[in-house]
């Protein structure tokens, strides 16, 4: 309600922050946005580079489909995103098989026919879990409002939630067993690489429920969108400045002040300082007990810690390599070995009629791998060489895959660029280089978006449900709705 003057600052023009952002700026919040880097995104950011246009982490479209959470934010928002829905989702490759992942599916039960029963119980599944996540419920519980919210919302789903209940507690790989399919060694292998990317954790560790939603991303369609997928930051960047708010580059946030249990104001890299009604800190829980110094502790000993960083290199390349892919994103996995550090890679080529992201004949390409970041910052402690030499070797490791599956490959490169764990600490001020948010071990040792501070909250992929586009608007939501309770703020329409 800007009339009684209610600040909000946003630490990070993040897909998080960002949402958060446009949903206060339009119910009447005067919003101001601080964002380190020069342009948004963060982890869903689009970078220029030798003309070039590189998705930086982030490169397939989730959550656009109807009633998606993406869709439903750009209705609420009246956002017209430059989408479009892609045939199949993305190729798999281990070793012969290849299976495209697409709405249907049927590739998958080409090659898996057994697991059939599996996949009608996971499809009945994930379409309860979407309902809910348009609900948004307030998980964890914060408090009283947030206990009688989610007794409501969810009383009203009882009988639909009953299958939901005896997977609660059990990791995906339990729940394959109950379908005889844990000892199918070629296909744990497709599950953990789907669920690798998508809840951070293999089918041994993963909760059975998150694994459900994460399993159903290429069934429920995928979208490109034009100019990359940074478009998604820019136009909730836009959203905010037209409801009046603001949004700052290049303004690095270096300390939150506070009086007692409330935080007062934000005071940035250029000394300026950002009085606040309430803060929003579109960050890790690490990076922003960074901002806070000794005051308070953020941990929580249950919440599983982050583990992973990424490998990323992204390519310039002849766009004659990919005549034959008629998918813009391929995951390839190696057919022995851990998944991540180049065992598994993944994939993602510009499309050949968006020129925004490539010179005529070319393709922007990034390819991504899970990394642990703790060698990679020994190595940066060791010096420029050691680091230079792990950096190489990455790259040589990931290049080799690529050639195995793109003829001549190695020859049509024409800019070759990587970010390691150090890089991404740099870009996204996120603590250790630690991306993709918490592994999706448990439904209930999660952290939600309360702090020990009254008016301060943490949005992003730290907070349940955790990382992905839909997965942060989601949590982002759940965020601008306790502060509508909390502060009475109101909609604008
Ligand atoms: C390699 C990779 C591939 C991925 N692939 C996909 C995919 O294909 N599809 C999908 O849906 N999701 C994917 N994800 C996950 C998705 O990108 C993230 O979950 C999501 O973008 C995280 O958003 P966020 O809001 O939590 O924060 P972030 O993206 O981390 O944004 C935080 C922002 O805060 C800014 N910031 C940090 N510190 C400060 C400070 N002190 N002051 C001011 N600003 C600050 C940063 O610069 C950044 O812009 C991928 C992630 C990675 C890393």
């Amino acid at each position: 309600m800007r009339e009684k003057g209610t600040k909000a600052v946003v630490i990070g023009a993040g897909i998080g922050g960002l949402t958060v952002a446009a949903l206060l700026a339009q119910r009447g919040v005067a919003v101001t946005v601080l964002e380190s880097q020069t342009y948004p995104g963060g982890c869903a950011a689009t970078f220029d580079r030798h003309g070039y246009r590189f998705d930086a982490g982030a490169t397939v479209g989730c959550g656009f489909h109807k009633k998606g959470p993406l869709a439903l934010l750009g209705e609420e928002l009246g956002i017209s995103w430059p989408i479009l829905s892609c045939r199949a989702a993305w190729d798999f490759i281990h070793g012969d098989r290849l299976i495209h992942l697409s709405h249907s599916k049927q590739e998958i039960l080409r090659e898996f026919p057994v697991s059939e029963p599996f996949w009608d119980a996971q499809q009945r599944l994930a379409s309860l879990l979407w309902s809910l996540s348009s609900e948004v419920l307030p998980w964890p519980p914060g408090g009283f409002g947030d206990i009688s919210t989610l007794l409501r919302k969810v009383i009203r789903k009882t009988p639909s939630l009953s299958p939901m209940l005896p997977l609660a507690y059990k990791t995906a790989l339990q729940w394959l067993a109950s379908y005889g399919l844990d000892t199918d060694s070629d296909f744990v292998r497709f599950v953990d690489a789907q669920l690798l990317i998508s809840v951070q954790t293999t089918a041994a560790h993963a909760n059975a429920v998150n694994a459900a939603i994460a399993l159903d991303l290429p069934a429920k369609g995928t979208h490109r969108l034009t100019g990359g997928i940074g478009s998604v930051a820019e136009k909730l960047a836009a959203s905010v400045n037209d409801n009046g708010g603001n949004v700052f580059y290049g303004a690095a946030a270096q300390n939150i002040e506070s009086r007692g249990r409330h935080v007062v104001s934000v005071t940035t890299s250029d000394g300026r300082s950002h009085p606040a009604d309430l803060v929003i800190a579109n960050l890790t829980p690490e990076s922003l007990a960074g901002l806070l110094g000794e005051r308070v502790s953020l941990a929580r000993n249950k919440v599983p810690k982050p583990e992973w960083g990424a490998f990323v290199l992204y390519l310039g390349v002849e766009e004659s390599v990919f005549n034959e892919m008629p998918v813009g994103h391929v995951q390839i996995v190696r057919e022995r070995g851990d998944l991540g550090e180049g065992n598994s890679i993944f994939v993602s080529v510009s499309p050949s009629d968006d020129s925004l992201r490539a010179p005529e004949g070319f393709r922007a390409v990034t390819v991504s791998t899970h990394s642990r970041p703790e060698p990679w910052f020994e190595a940066k402690a060791a010096g420029k060489e050691e680091y230079g030499r792990l950096k190489e070797s990455y790259t040589k490791k990931i290049l080799l895959l690529l050639s195995q599956h793109f003829n001549d490959i190695e020859q049509k490169i024409h800019s070759v660029s990587a970010a390691t764990p150090v890089t991404w600490e740099r870009y996204t001020g996120r603590k250790h280089g630690y991306v993709g948010g918490y592994p999706q071990t448990s439904l209930f040792n999660v952290r939600g978006p309360g702090t020990p501070f009254r008016n301060l909250f943490l949005a992003g992929d730290s907070v349940f449900p955790g990382q992905s586009l839909p997965g942060v608007v989601t949590g982002a939501r759940r965020v601008a709705e306790l502060v509508e309770r909390k502060f009475g703020t109101r909609s604008k329409k």
